[in-house]
């Protein structure tokens, strides 16, 4: 309790979030919250609590994020490892695998692509979720995919991961798939400042930004799909707060017909366009 205590109160005069110190002292001891409260007039062992203390300061230092200094995430209550090759999941981001699923069960298109998909946790969330289907996956970084990799095989993911450009593997291969899902990067490099440093620093640039007001990724998966989409298909993206407008005109000059629909995230900004 002394020692969590002064944690908490450490990283709140350093302008940090006190809640880390429960995360990191429970990461440290191999403890559940449980075992945690059962234990905390029990003695901590001096290496533990060195460990400890030692994540505290560089995470308040540094702004290192908690997920970097235990290596894990929680993403649609599945643990997921991540490092600092792919980008840190965000709980918007299960936002869309709801919206996701929604499409998988009302129109139950066959094959899916996961474009750029970091640690994985679209593709494999979207298998577990909907073991019938058919998942694919795809990230430039070959770094990412690795990761993405292990915790496919770890949750028990029978996902099958590509280096490709977005769709470019599917293109190339002559492919088409039902459905497009991505987060792709989506800030613009002119807000690099504005970013928390916890973001800033430490999440790829790879996965954070891209050119053109962060629409360039957009501009180039809503291309390629003219090639890698079944007529009929799907697509569906995780979007910046303000970019809705420009991401609807982008598929509506290359689908009129389109039937767009744009999803707000629980705190009511635009989050998701299908
Ligand atoms: N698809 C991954 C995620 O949602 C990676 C996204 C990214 O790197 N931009 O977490």
């Amino acid at each position: 309790q002394e020692v969590l205590n002064w944690a908490s109160s450490f990283l709140k005069k350093q302008n940090r979030e006190p809640k880390i110190a429960e995360i990191l002292i429970l990461h440290h001891l191999h403890f559940t919250k449980i075992d945690l409260l059962m234990a905390l007039n029990q003695p901590i062992e001096v290496h533990v609590k060195d460990n400890f203390i030692r994540d505290i300061k560089e995470h308040a230092k540094t702004g290192i994020p908690v997920q970097h200094l235990t290596g894990e995430e929680f993403f649609f209550d599945r643990r997921f490892e991540v490092n600092h090759h792919v980008l840190i999941p965000r709980p918007e981001t299960e936002e869309l695998i709801v919206k996701a699923l929604e499409v998988l069960i009302e129109e139950d298109p066959k094959r899916i692509v996961d474009a750029g998909t970091g640690s994985g946790v679209i593709a494999i969330t979207l298998k577990k979720e909907a073991p019938d289907h058919w998942i694919e996956a795809g990230d430039i970084s070959s770094d990412a995919l690795q990761v993405a990799k292990r915790n496919a095989e770890r949750l028990g993911a029978d996902v099958r991961f590509f280096e490709s450009d977005f769709l470019q593997k599917w293109i190339d291969a002559g492919e088409q798939v039902d459905m497009i899902v991505s987060n792709p990067p989506y800030i613009a490099k002119s807000d690099r400042p504005s970013l928390q440093d916890t973001v800033r620093d430490f999440d790829p640039e790879l996965a954070l930004f891209a050119n053109d007001d962060g629409l360039a990724c957009y501009r180039q998966i809503i291309n390629q799909s003219q090639k890698a989409l079944a007529c009929g298909g799907y697509l569906i993206f995780e979007i910046g707060a303000s970019q809705a407008k420009a991401i609807k005109q982008l598929i509506q000059a290359i689908y009129p017909g389109a039937q767009i629909e744009i999803i707000q995230d629980l705190l009511g900004r635009d989050r998701i366009i299908r």
